[in-house]
Parts: C-alpha cells; structure tokens; sequence
C-alpha cells in the first residue's frame, strides 16, 4: 500500500506516529488496570489523567469534564438519551436534517418510542435556517443537538451562537464536533456548550476512543452502569492505550491547529481549483465561507460517483461518494439531498477529505488523473445531453 493517496480523512484518518509511540508501551509490558490496589495497575492512572488534561487542554475546558466512551457514536447515543433521562417530563428533541446517522438514527429510533423530534432544514449551501431552529425550540424539548461540522459537505455551523440561543430557552445543547475537533479553534469554558462529542480516529488516533464533554453542573443519565470508572459516569474498565493515544493526539492537534489551516486548507484549495478548471460541469457543495479546511465536495453532473471512485482507485486515490447504497438501490446522500442538490449532480458528488499527511504531488496526481475520468464516464453516461 505504498502508493495510496488517502482523500478520505472524515472517514476515517491514519494513527499519527507520535500517537503509537506513546500508546505502545500500554499495549505491551503496562497491562495493568488502573483500578488496582498495587502500584503496577495504580500507575496507569496517573497515564489517564495526563490524557484527560491534554484532551481538556484541546477543548478549553476542565479535566473533570471529560469522559472517555468507546467512540464518537456512544458519546452522541449519551449525550442526547442520558439527557431525556435527566428530564423525565419534556419529550422533545430538536437536531438538523443534516447530521451523521449517530445523531439523526438515534433521534428517529426516539420517535418510535413516544418523542417528538423536529429536524431542522438547511438551505443550498448547507447553511442552518437558525430561526426555525429558534422557533421549534420550547418548554417541551430537552436537548438540541446541531453538528459543529459536517462530514460530508464541510459546512460549519455556528454553534457558539446557536447554543446561547438555545440555552436562553433554558434548554441543554449538544453538539457533535466529531469533524471540528483539531480543525477549528475551541474554547469550551467560553461557550454556552453543555455536551460536545468527539472521536479519535476522525483526529489521527485509532479507533475505539471517543470523549463526551459534560459541562460541569450539566446533569446527564449514565448510559453504561457498571463499575466506578470514569467518576462513576461511565462504567468499564478502561481502554487505557485508546485513551492515551487521544490524549496524545489532542495535544498534536493543538500543536498543528494552524498547520490545518494554512498548509491542509492551502492543499484543498489547490485541489478544487485544479478540478474546477480541469473538468467540465463541475460545482462545490458547500458553505465555501464557513467550511473545514479540509473538506471538498464536489459534484461532476450527469455521471455516478461510485464510478468515479472505481476508477480513481485504480489509481490509489481514495476518496468518497456522495451516494450510500441503502437496500440494494444507490441513494444519494441524505446530506445532499437536504440540501437540495440535483438528482444527476448529487448522484455524482465525491468527496475529498485532506490532512497533514497530504502533499503537493498527492494534489497534482488528482489533479491529473482526474479529467480523462470525467470525460470517459460522461461519454458512457445515458445522463448526457448529445
Ligand atoms: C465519524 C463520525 C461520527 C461517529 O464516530 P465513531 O467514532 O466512528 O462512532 C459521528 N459524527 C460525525 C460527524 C462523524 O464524522
């Protein structure tokens, strides 16, 4: 796998070095478990509270007000059902057309059992209608729960503004920051933010890890019962190299915050201009003003995505569609679709996701490969005006 060149980091992004040289040794000769009386378990907890300092440090925000959870999808099922726990008498939940299925599948299984759910639309861009938004929110509901980031599209919401609008009903936020952890500047302590979830191997740690920020005073259900761990907020024993791998890697990404903003976004930029240029009746989708530094989704009209990805694999491009094969048929993406994006554009939108580990000659290959793809498949597509 030498020659990969790796697009697709909101899928999932590789283990920075620096995160297994630390996360090693707990792997092999530092087995214990922290809840042991001897010093050899004992130890490991000391490890544990320097992974949560570096995760808060990260946030802006208290050590005390970090869980860690086994990934980004238990931190979203936590946040918004422990929650409605906590307020036994309210029935609603309010969240967007446009969130990741931890969120919106969570939310749509809370209907089925009595909740009323109100998912707010986005207009063209990806952009949020923050009125509706404000006007859907009542005495009923219990959480709001709006994405920080979107994995598809990029589009970046404004969440510290949404959550003070929120709190103002007296109402708990949550947002899922999976995609804007290390991308976006935070500053937790300064925001009106209850719950924020995130995950490590969207953030250059393996998979398996996840946090929940729970702001202090913010009352939450426990999900997971079971032994004292995690201040008895979150029962099982420890994944201690999971957790220590993310401490190292919120401590990277804060190091490199700007490097993502400079030298990612700069590769990014590079990218969607060499294939606007280059291939004919192409667009973005996106909020190009508020969107991750990283993320480009671009939609080639009149032909598939997944052919796309065919053939930019035969290439060691790894990228993705906008389309997600749901019962045997080829769906374009719930995200697109909220947006508004044409059947025969959406259909074929691909997804480039970017990181630190991305070069100019990665950029320059795509932007090579590219339109001969294009040009080959338009002139195989049924789509076509002749
Ligand atoms: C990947 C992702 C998740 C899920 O995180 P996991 O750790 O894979 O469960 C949730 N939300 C967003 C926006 C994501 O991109």
């Amino acid at each position: 796998m030498a020659n990969i060149i790796y697009m697709d980091n909101n899928a999932t992004t590789r283990v920075a070095d620096e995160v297994v040289e630390e996360m090693m040794p707990y792997l092999t000769e530092k087995y214990g478990n922290p809840s042991s009386m001897h010093t050899f378990g004992g130890q490991i907890g000391k490890k544990i509270a320097e992974a949560r300092e570096r995760v808060a440090a990260l946030l802006g925000c208290e050590p005390d007000e970090i869980i860690f959870t086994s990934c980004g999808t238990e931190s979203d099922n936590t946040a918004i059902k422990g929650t409605l726990e906590v307020y036994p008498n309210r029935r609603k939940v309010v969240t967007t057309r446009v969130e990741h299925p931890a969120v919106l599948t969570t939310c749509r299984d809370l209907e089925r059992h009595g909740y009323s759910v109100s998912e707010i639309g986005v207009n063209r861009e990806g952009q949020l209608d923050i009125d509706e938004l404000g006007f859907r929110v009542d005495d009923n509901t219990a959480v709001v729960s709006v994405m920080w980031a979107n994995n598809e599209s990029g589009t970046i919401f404004p969440v510290e503004k949404i959550a003070e609008l929120v709190k103002a009903r007296g109402v708990e936020f949550h947002t899922d920051a999976v995609q804007a952890v290390g991308k976006i500047p935070m500053n937790l302590k300064d925001s009106a933010i209850d719950l924020l979830s995130l995950s490590g191997h969207k953030l250059h740690a393996p998979k398996g890890i996840g946090v929940l920020y729970v702001r202090r005073g913010t009352r939450i259900g426990t999900f997971m019962h079971g032994g004292h761990q995690e201040s008895g907020r979150r029962g099982g024993t420890e994944n201690v190299p999971g957790i220590i791998a993310m401490g190292k890697a919120c401590e990277l990404a804060a190091a490199r915050l700007d490097e993502e903003n400079t030298c990612v976004r700069d590769l990014r930029d590079k990218l969607e201009a060499g294939l606007l240029a280059s291939c004919p009746d192409c667009f973005v989708n996106g909020d190009t003003d508020n969107r991750l530094p990283n993320t480009t989704n671009i939609s080639f009209e009149f032909i598939e995505g997944e052919s796309i990805l065919m053939m930019l694999n035969q290439f060691g491009i790894c990228a993705s569609s906008g389309s997600a094969c749901t019962s045997g048929a080829l769906e374009p993406s719930h995200v697109l679709r909220a947006m508004g994006v044409p059947f025969t554009a959406a259909h074929g939108s691909i997804r480039f996701s970017l990181s630190r580990y991305n070069t100019q000659q990665d950029v320059d290959t795509v932007i090579e490969k590219m339109p001969p793809i294009i040009e080959r498949l338009r002139e195989l597509s049924p789509f076509v005006k002749t």
